[in-house]
């Protein structure tokens, strides 16, 4: 066949010698990695038993951040769901109520708030977008699940615990104890 290039090279099929035919050395050149991985110190551990020492700069699952006195910050400005390059961020804004400002710090909140953690390719730009420090992203990652909609996570995933009211469920979120 005519070659285009003319850097194609017919491979030249040798014969087998008889070492190779009964392929002893080839188990033992296969037999020596084995051993030199088995005595290498192994890099699986065993989750989640235990669990790996992330970078200081990994970024993680959104977490919806509360002020000090346990106030949603989000004010469903809808700057983070526009900065998303994977349009990952859903939310439908509401007006606080009189009586409500105990929950939300400003007068419109997200009533609601999704992410797709199947699309957020978890770049952080939501976090810098944002003007209110209502979102970062967490040193946690996704835990699997069996079903696509188990990984859309609403305020009920996403709201850090209150502070006030939920002081040990904070501290466990941040991994304190
Ligand atoms: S981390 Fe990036 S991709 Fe994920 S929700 Fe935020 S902006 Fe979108
Ligand atoms: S998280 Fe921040 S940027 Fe996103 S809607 Fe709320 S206040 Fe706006």
């Amino acid at each position: 066949m005519q070659s285009l290039t003319n850097r194609s090279k017919p491979v030249e099929r040798k014969p087998m010698t008889w070492v190779e035919r009964i392929y002893i050395w080839n188990i033992f050149k296969g037999m020596l990695i084995t051993g030199k991985h088995f005595l290498k110190k192994k890099p699986t551990i065993q989750y989640p038993e235990e669990k790996r020492t992330f970078s200081p700069v990994f970024r993680g699952v959104q977490v919806l951040n509360r002020d000090e006195e346990g106030r949603e910050r989000c004010t469903a400005c809808g700057l983070c769901a526009v900065a998303c390059p994977a349009e990952a961020i859903t939310m439908e804004a509401a007006e606080r109520k009189p009586g409500e400002e105990n929950l939300y710090r400003e007068e419109k909140y997200a009533a609601r708030y999704e992410i797709n953690m199947l699309r957020c390719i978890f770049c952080g730009l939501c976090e810098e977008a944002c003007p209110k420090d209502a979102i970062y992203l967490s040193e946690t990652f996704a835990p699997a699940n069996y079903q696509r909609k188990g990984f859309i996570y609403g305020k009920n995933e996403l709201l850090i615990p209150d502070p006030k009211t939920q002081a040990q469920e904070l501290a466990k979120a941040r991994g304190q104890l």
